[in-house]
């Protein structure tokens, strides 16, 4: 059916746009045409022309619509398909403070672990083969003597990612049986992971035990059946329960369902290896040693956390407990990439030596900045960002006293003191968003907070080496205001 429109009062100007084989007939889209399919060209052209159409006939009101000029469309369909030439994944700069930005790709990697990735992917490798017998090996051997040195574990298993390695731990251990669970920590991870969902879908019942706030031994104690398979803690790691609040140690949790012959199984999530107090971190609970020397049967954690490695989801304990987990069918399918297990083996390397582990881990060097290193580096930052805007009064460019979050739903408690850059602009061209919008799509990307009208770099994550490269996507910014 034929649907009558209002015709625009600028139909007229339509007519005056250049064809699409006009534009391909232009020397740098011909160029382009070396390097990208012409269909994608074509499509690209005709794109551009459909948008300067559509906003042609959708302005009805003055100011009259801009019609740009054949050689402002050619500039406009050759800047896209530079971007198309663009890998879509790609590096960025963190100046949110945000040390574990899950948008951003949670932990950054170690100089060492990058190398580690960069030679297995390059190169055939030793992933599952023994040099001795020249017979097949297994991939675990790699980490598990490094795991089992720093951590004190029998066993270990390492996986894609710590909700897998819940919900294999889970299957393996409990389906058809039932898993006690303090009320308080029936918690959702990022992306929908729910310890409730995740029982239910390995085929377990979750037993429910104490209140939201306080779990006492005697409610665990009085929740045990023979239907009863194992007794699980799950870290309530992005959000705290504070006040009146009560829970078991890990100790006794193990302990009691020991004396049942139950397992203990703790989802320590955020994967800090040892307890970070001497480092001025005193708002971490847990972590991967204390677990196993309470008497954790298995202990799980996500590698790219607190751990500042790869992703991946790493279980430590008891032999019998995790030998029956790797024996599960389901084992193969989350199963662990050489490339990540190349960089978590280079990033526990690192551990040996934990001063070793603070300065060459960003996680960790981010975490433990302190106060002075931040400020000399958001002044050189200031600095540079004045001078791009040098003449232009509609900025403000100050340092204010800031806090960074650990994030990656870790540690809400902890807020660490940081100095930001602020960069306030006074007038509506740009407005901060927009501002925010053209640091996103420069090159490489730089994400910052947006906070009251205003943007903060935080230098809390960023290598000084990243300050000249946001100063200059200033300039380019400011050169096309
Ligand atoms: C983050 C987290 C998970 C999920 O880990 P992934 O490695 O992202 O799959 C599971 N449990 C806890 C307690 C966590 O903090």
């Amino acid at each position: 059916m034929e649907t009558t429109k209002p015709t625009s009062p600028y139909a007229s100007l339509l007519r005056g746009l250049p064809a699409v084989h006009r534009l391909l007939a232009a020397p740098t889209l011909k160029e382009a045409a070396i390097l990208l399919p012409a269909s994608l060209i074509t499509q690209t052209a005709q794109e551009v022309l459909d948008e300067v159409r559509s906003s042609i006939l959708n302005t009805l009101e003055n100011p009259p619509p801009y019609v740009p000029s054949e050689s402002e469309l050619i500039q406009r369909v050759s800047e896209r398909l530079h971007r198309l030439q663009q890998p879509s994944l790609r590096g960025a700069i963190n100046a949110t403070g945000v040390v574990l930005h899950t948008g951003l790709g949670r932990a950054r990697l170690s100089e060492e672990a990058c190398a580690a990735i960069a030679e297995v992917a390059k190169a055939h490798s030793l992933v599952e083969i023994d040099t001795a017998s020249g017979q097949r090996g297994s991939r675990q051997d790699h980490i598990q003597s490094l795991l089992r040195e720093l951590t004190g574990a029998e066993e270990t298993l390492v996986l894609n990612n710590c909700a897998g390695a819940v919900f294999l731990a889970v299957s393996a251990l409990a389906a058809g049986h039932e898993v006690v669970i303090s009320r308080g920590e029936l918690v959702e991870i990022g992306g929908a992971f729910r310890i409730p969902d995740i029982i239910r879908a390995s085929g377990a019942t979750l037993v429910e035990v104490g209140t939201t706030n306080r779990t006492r031994l005697s409610d665990y104690a009085d929740a045990l059946t023979e239907r009863t398979a194992l007794i699980l803690r799950c870290h309530p790691s992005n959000f705290a329960i504070v006040g009146f609040t009560e829970e078991v140690p890990s100790p006794e949790l193990a302990a009691l369902a020991h004396k049942n012959s139950l397992l203990f199984m703790e989802d320590q999530g955020n994967g800090t290896l040892f307890p970070m107090e001497t480092w001025g971190l005193s708002g971490m609970k847990g972590s991967l040693v204390e677990s196993v020397s309470a008497g954790c049967d298995v202990v799980m954690a996500s590698g790219d956390k607190l751990l500042g490695a790869t992703q991946a989801g790493i279980l430590l304990g008891k032999s019998e407990p995790i030998g029956k987990i790797a024996k599960h069918p389901l084992a193969r399918a989350l199963r662990v990439d050489k490339l990540t297990l190349a960089g978590l083996e280079a990033t526990l390397r690192l551990y040996r030596n934990p001063e070793t582990a603070r300065t060459a881990v960003p996680t960790l060097r981010y975490l433990t900045r302190q106060e002075p290193e931040i400020r000399r580096l958001a002044q050189l930052l200031a600095r540079g960002i004045r001078r791009t805007l040098n003449d232009k009064a509609q900025f403000e460019v100050e340092l204010v006293k800031e806090s960074s979050q650990v994030g990656g739903g870790s540690l809400p408690n902890e807020s660490l003191p940081t100095v930001c850059v602020r960069v306030q602009c006074f007038t509506a061209n740009p407005t901060v968003m927009e501002l925010a919008k053209a640091l996103r799509q420069s090159t490489p990307p730089i994400f910052a907070r947006i906070r009251n009208d205003a943007l903060l770099f935080d230098p809390r994550t960023l290598e000084p080496a990243e300050i000249p490269l946001i100063v200059s996507a200033f300039q380019k910014i400011g050169t096309e205001l």
